[in-house]
């Protein structure tokens, strides 16, 4: 028996590798400095999982900025825009890495980023490789060769990880048309080989091959594929254990070409399926090995050892000692380092103690997979970690912290009324235009204005206890008051108030409402060097107090036009935070839902008409299985409804939504049932208003004039332009005039001169009518 592990945070324990990174880039340290903090990181987390009893350790999981990119280099993929970058004198092969991640502009060259997109359903982004017809390929960076060896000259036998040859084709892109990527598989197999072969001169004796594709919807196209590449692996490498890694689903339809392969082990994760495992077993060839995960590595959760017990004795009963590997469910990139820096000393964790013992992060997981084997072999002295965790999982399961009867209670009272506005849309918009008065093109904002380096300072200056609230709040009020006149004197007609007071759209909310919790130091890695602390909802969710009506009332009661009011929905919401595991996400996602309705008719009741419930993350929770859609889609639209719902015909309420793709759930969004609508749009010059405009969408909508993410500034004739373009496929009364998203990382200059020339473009679009 085995334990394994499919790979570990790289980011540091205290996010050394951000520091590094961004260090590196403003030019304040050498490359030197950067690959010297690289490689302690490695061997900190390889001696860790050495002396935690791992037996097979990963390497190559470590990345200077994502281990898709490390791949596309690995394999030679280098756009050709990047080429010119390699003759440069730069510093060679991490310089171009760079450029491939951030996009490079010097020495007079201007050469644009790769795109980055979601990691399947995680909230990890990786840096989508780019392929052309003839696309070739060869051996370019010895990464892997090198940190394979780096592991070995300190003592410790690792386990190279490659990405899956039929993983990285699915996830990269055709940039030219008329030509399919998974043809490619021949050009890019004989690299495959090739990195095997050196690693095999160095003496590797396991290598763990990902292939998530394995539980997503396959062409047949792709199964044929998976057959060729890995028989023609093993025909090169006879000897070779292969690992083949599949995650985040499972398996189904894929599961018999899965245990096809000629393999030497097979992971499943049984952390999202669990009822896989039997219907595995019983195909599973004699000689292929098992490797169950069973600790979740994507939640912040103790295991619960009995549960996972039952699946490592059933896997046991099957395929006996010598042929099961126990492991977490997917790599641990996806949950923070170390529950035991929360501490550090000075600084003390906002856990409660109660909470706390009910959490594990990597190196807590890492330790859990060694216990479960321990256990299962009955060794001597962990009997008391069991009973230890019986406790704690009993302990969790009652504790008055969790559960409130009032808010199931609630949940299980929901109507049909309390999901329906009282009246369809085409009655509520006269009632709406005959109450706000808008003109022809209302023009708005997404919410935020520019968090300025003085904002936040005054938040960690009040957090530290350097400002009073009354002074705090005192320096928000002059600033939303600028904002609230800025807009007045710019001609914006519906006014925002700036969300000053507001860190990030989630933990603001997440911080007034009662079931959750925050860490201190629980980062994760989001792309690159950019981390994210996610909330942890740990217990039944309810809205003790208003939370946003003091900043709304304030607002408003400076302006004679309509201030909207602002709030993130549940969906966003629960998207975005670690989830609580004992109850379906649904039910989370209801209890959310009933508490932003409690803060809407809040707001209303305190004058407020207009009021936007962000749902930006609807579309990034959509299962990786299209059979699973609806399910998921009928609760979430469901829970945004009983958000919004309760609500008189004349409030007028509003969503926003960015980076997606509306073509195949523009039903949904229809049923959500906003009275508007804002989307991101720029960047696709309008085209993802044509799914609205195909469906006939029959609510008002906004698609965004210009593109937030970039410091240029548009001109009135190009955001003409661009309304042009929608006023030829949506009727004039349906839209609206608004940039793509919240301006919260512009300057105040760029956003004063963009935002003039967008309330220019309405005008020059109303004299039209
Ligand atoms: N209201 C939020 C803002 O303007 C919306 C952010 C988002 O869509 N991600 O910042
Ligand atoms: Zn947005």
């Amino acid at each position: 028996m085995l334990t394994n592990n499919l790979g570990y945070p790289r980011i540091g324990s205290n996010r050394e590798l951000k520091k590094a990174c961004e260090q590196y880039w403003s030019g304040k340290t050498t490359m030197a400095q950067l690959a010297q903090t690289g490689s302690e990181i490695r061997r900190k987390n390889w001696e860790l999982q050495s002396e935690a009893g791992i037996d097979l350790i990963p390497s190559n999981d470590f990345s200077f900025y994502d281990q898709v990119l490390d791949w596309s280099l690995t394999v030679g993929a280098i756009p050709k825009r990047y080429h010119e970058v390699i003759m440069g004198k730069s510093n060679g092969e991490l310089d171009l890495y760079f450029a491939m991640a951030r996009g490079y502009q010097k020495d007079g060259l201007d050469i644009t980023a790769m795109e980055m997109t979601k990691w399947f359903d995680t909230n990890y982004h990786y840096i989508v490789p780019e392929f052309v017809g003839d696309q070739q390929f060869k051996l370019f960076s010895t990464k892997i060769l090198d940190e394979y060896n780096e592991s070995k000259r300190l003592g410790i036998k690792t386990k190279p990880v490659i990405i899956g040859p039929i993983t990285y084709l699915l996830l990269g892109k055709e940039k030219e048309a008329d030509f399919d990527r998974i043809d490619l598989i021949k050009n890019l197999l004989p690299v495959y080989i090739d990195v095997l072969k050196k690693l095999e001169e160095q003496h590797v004796e396991w290598v763990q091959f990902d292939e998530p594709f394995l539980s997503l919807d396959l062409r047949e196209k792709d199964r044929a594929a998976y057959t060729y590449a890995y028989s023609e692996i093993r025909k090169a490498f006879p000897k070779l254990k292969i690992m083949l890694a599949t995650y985040f689903g499972s398996l189904k339809d894929n599961a018999s070409l899965a245990v096809s392969l000629p393999v030497t082990a097979l992971h499943i994760d049984l952390i999202r399926n669990p009822e896989q495992l039997e219907s595995i077993l019983a195909v599973l060839p004699d000689n292929v090995s098992l490797s169950v995960g069973v600790v979740d590595g994507r939640n912040i959760w103790k295991s619960e050892y009995q549960l996972a017990l039952q699946l490592l004795e059933v896997s046991l009963s099957y395929i006996g000692n010598n042929r099961l590997i126990i492991s977490p469910s997917c790599s641990l990139i996806h949950s923070p380092c170390d529950l035991d820096t929360e501490d550090d000393g000075t600084i003390l964790t906002p856990l409660s103690p109660e909470i706390r013992q009910w959490l594990a992060f990597a190196k807590q997981k890492v330790n859990e997979v060694v216990e479960l084997k321990q256990l299962l072999n009955n060794e001597k002295d962990i009997l008391p970690k069991l009973d230890e965790n019986i406790r704690c999982a009993e302990n969790r399961r009652s504790s008055t912290l969790i559960h409130k009867t009032e808010v199931k209670k609630r949940v299980a009272g929901i109507s049909q009324k309390d999901e329906n506005r009282l009246n369809s849309f085409s009655v509520r918009k006269d009632a709406q235009h005959k109450a706000l008065k808008l003109p022809q093109f209302p023009t708005t904002t997404i919410g935020s204005f520019p968090q300025t380096p003085e904002v936040r300072s005054w938040r960690s200056k009040y957090k530290k206890g350097d400002l009073t609230l009354a002074e705090y709040d005192a320096l928000l009020e002059k600033e939303t008051e600028e904002t609230i006149r800025f807009q007045e004197a710019c001609g914006i007609d519906v006014l925002v108030h700036g969300e000053f007071e507001r860190n990030d759209m989630v933990e603001y909310f997440g911080e007034q409402l009662a079931g959750f919790a925050f860490t201190r130091n629980g980062w994760v890695q989001s792309y690159g060097s950019r981390c994210v602390k996610p909330p942890v909802i740990y217990g039944d969710v309810y809205r003790p107090t208003p939370m946003t009506v003091r900043w709304a009332e304030y607002a408003q009661s400076l302006s004679s036009k309509w201030v909207k009011g602002m709030l993130t929905g549940p969906v966003t919401i629960l998207q975005w935070s670690f989830v609580r595991n004992d109850q379906p996400r649904s039910e989370t996602c209801t209890q959310i839902a009933l508490a932003i309705r409690d803060e809407v008719l809040d707001l209303e009741n305190a004058g407020i008409r207009i009021i936007q419930i962000d749902e930006p993350a609807i579309r990034e929770g959509l299962p990786l299985r299209k059979a699973d859609w609806d399910g998921y889609l009928q609760w979430a639209v469901r829970a945004f409804r009983i958000s919004a719902s309760g609500v008189g015909d004349e409030t007028q309420i509003h969503t926003h939504m960015c980076y997606s793709e509306f073509n195949d759930i523009i039903q949904n969004i229809a049923d959500m049932d906003a009275d508007v609508i804002t989307i991101e749009c720029s960047r696709s010059q309008m085209e993802l208003l044509d799914a609205f405009a195909d469906f006939k969408y029959p609510n008002e909508i906004g698609p965004g004039v210009y593109d937030i993410h970039s410091p240029r500034v548009p001109s009135k004739n190009e955001m003409v332009r661009l309304l042009e373009k929608a006023r030829s496929v949506i009727p004039a009364g349906q839209l609206w005039v608004n940039p793509d998203c919240g301006l919260k990382t512009r300057h105040w200059h760029e956003t004063k001169k963009a935002l003039t020339e967008m309330v220019a473009a309405a005008k020059v679009l109303r004299e039209y009518v």
